[in-house]
């Protein structure tokens, strides 16, 4: 019997496990039940693939995933691997010869539909029960359960497996990651005791960054003359927003090509090829690219229009850095695009669908606009703890600048003064303003340091108080409510011109925001063209056929 280690490296050409791959492999060639949640292009395929290949007989693979099945067997057999499919795009003769060759052993996997499984009662399950089968691998797992996004009706012929085939391993695999659903596969699947498996869904190799969506173009060719060499996907909401972003590129010497669902599937094939030979930079395309085009050096991943939801933004920009090198996700966000994202979610689905969308696309929203790690709010998202700092995101990334605080410093530390240290934020802030509340005196109005801070905000103050206090310019005392109190350091400013340097973030070009836009158009008056509409419709219907995750 071959190691696992030696499989992966003769037939896949991989020097090492991924994640969990190798406690994966072990517990299924152990013969025991495995569940496996791994984020897309994770790696969960080789989960089983090499399993199948150490154990003796064949494995069965339910895959519903259809137009990828051909690919994964054409993959396999490139590496010598002797592996089938059977699904009701083939004539009954090409079934009859793939059973053939099941029959009598010949196979070390093969990939099956799902409606295969419910097709006459069962009966290719009774079939299997002649073949020799090493394990099933139930890929997609989250299709059997109701809670899940995807839910199909032939996978509830899996319930019996495990009755039918209690010595034969099952592994399920899925990146669906709520808990409520976990438990429901193991449920359904009958699944005994088994191994729960469960990786990080961090990419920490990708470098996630959100730039105000202003001249777009301009920033992507100088982008792409910067990284010449780099190859890329640049997704647009539009079909027509391809086409054209795909020729402003051409016209600027950037090799690139547009894909979309309105391209022969001729064009669409050798678009796509071209662009895994590296024979095409730069890829301009709608979601309708990339599930399944397995392409490990992918360097960055743009988005010029915004995702619909986190989900989305997740797995398109997963697709950069497969081969785990540094790559990037550049977002050009602007409030601008929720607004008009939102008028589609209200348009299509019913009241209940429509929420979770509006829900979803404030999600996606509030990533772009928060000021906080970004790859922290995606960890949190997908149920993941994160500690505040990963080094990789513009967030954290953000340069900080000295800046002169002197004078500023000198109007608040002197209105702490004026008040004789015996009041708190807010009091000091609506003196500095010069606010009218009833709580300014007459008296505190014939001071001189009276409104000379009203050229700034609240939010201004607020924050130099808080680097104030930081930095030892003030104190708070913590008595029935909080004061403000001077301290030596202050004394100094004062009354001895010390000066105050502070940090800040370095001001980047802020993003519209959707608050912004909303002031400006009213909430539901933003007018978008309907081909885009029609285009989001067809996208759907098509994802839908084509793959297992769900337009929103
Ligand atoms: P998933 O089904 O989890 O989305 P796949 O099984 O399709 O992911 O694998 C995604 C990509 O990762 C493929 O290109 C695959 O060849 C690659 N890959 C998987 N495991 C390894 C490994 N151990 N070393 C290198 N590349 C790997
Ligand atoms: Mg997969
Ligand atoms: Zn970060």
């Amino acid at each position: 019997m071959k190691s696992p280690l030696e499989v992966l490296q003769q037939y896949f050409g991989y020097d090492n496990f991924r994640l969990e791959q190798a406690n994966a492999v072990e517990n299924v060639i152990a013969k025991k039940d495995t569940f496996v949640l791994m984020p897309t292009g994770g790696g969960k395929s080789l989960c089983y693939q090499v399993p199948a290949l150490v154990l003796e007989g064949t494995a069965i693979v339910i895959s519903p995933l259809i137009a990828l099945m051909k690919d994964q067997v054409d993959a396999l057999r490139v590496n010598g691997i002797s592996a089938a499919y059977i699904n009701s795009s083939m004539s009954s003769f090409e079934q009859n010869e793939t059973l053939h060759q099941l029959k009598n052993g010949e196979l070390k996997l093969l990939y099956i539909a799902p409606e295969k499984l419910s097709a006459d009662n069962g009966a290719f399950l009774k079939f299997l029960e002649e073949i020799k089968i090493s394990l099933f691998a139930v890929d997609e797992a989250h299709c059997v359960s109701h809670w899940g996004h995807d839910f199909r009706p032939d996978y509830l012929f899996l319930n019996g497996l495990k009755n039918q085939f209690p010595q034969i391993p099952i592994i399920a695999l899925t990146a669906s990651a709520d808990e409520i659903t976990r438990q429901d596969i193991v449920k359904q699947l009958n699944l005994q005791e088994p191994l729960v498996l469960v990786s990080s869904f961090d990419r920490a190799n990708i470098k996630y960054f959100v730039q105000p969506k202003q001249s777009v173009i301009h920033h992507i060719i100088q982008y792409l003359n910067e990284h010449p060499n780099d190859s890329g996907i640049i997704y647009c909401l539009s079909r027509k927003g391809t086409e054209e972003m795909s020729n402003q590129l051409k016209e600027n010497g950037i090799n690139s090509a547009f894909y979309h669902a309105g391209i022969s599937s001729v064009e669409r094939a050798k678009v796509q090829e071209d662009f895994i030979k590296d024979k095409t930079q730069v890829m301009v395309a709608t979601i309708a690219f990339g599930m399944g085009i397995d392409k490990s050096n992918v360097r960055f991943v743009m988005h010029a229009d915004l995702p619909k939801n986190i989900e989305s933004y997740y797995q398109e920009t997963g697709r950069a850095g497969r081969d785990g090198l540094p790559s990037e996700a550049i977002l050009f966000y602007s409030g601008a695009d929720v607004i008009k994202l939102r008028r589609f979610a209200l348009i299509e689905g019913n009241e209940e669908q429509s929420g979770l969308m509006l829900r979803k696309l404030q999600q996606m929203a509030d990533f772009a606009e928060m000021q906080k790690c970004r790859r922290q709010y995606l960890m949190e998202y997908f149920g993941e703890n994160h500690s505040g700092n990963c080094n990789n995101c513009d967030y954290c990334l953000s340069e900080f600048e000295t800046w002169d605080a002197t004078v500023d410093a000198q109007k608040l530390l002197s209105a702490v003064f004026r008040l004789k240290e015996r009041y708190g934020k807010n009091m000091i802030i609506d003196f500095l303003r010069g606010s009218k509340s009833v709580k300014i005196t007459d008296y505190m109005q014939s001071l001189p340091t009276y409104g000379i801070g009203s050229k700034n905000d609240k939010n201004y103050w607020h924050n130099l108080i808080k680097q104030l206090l930081i930095n030892g310019f003030l104190e708070e005392s913590n008595e029935e409510f909080s004061v403000l109190k001077l301290t030596e350091e202050s004394n100094l400013v004062l009354f001895k011109h010390k000066k105050v340097s502070l940090q800040k973030i370095k001001e980047q070009a802020k993003a519209v925001t959707v608050a912004e836009m909303e002031a400006e158009y009213g909430k539901n008056e933003f007018t978008e063209n309907l081909d885009l509409f029609d285009e989001l419709k067809k996208i759907r219907r098509e994802q839908a056929e084509k793959e297992n995750v769900p337009p929103y």
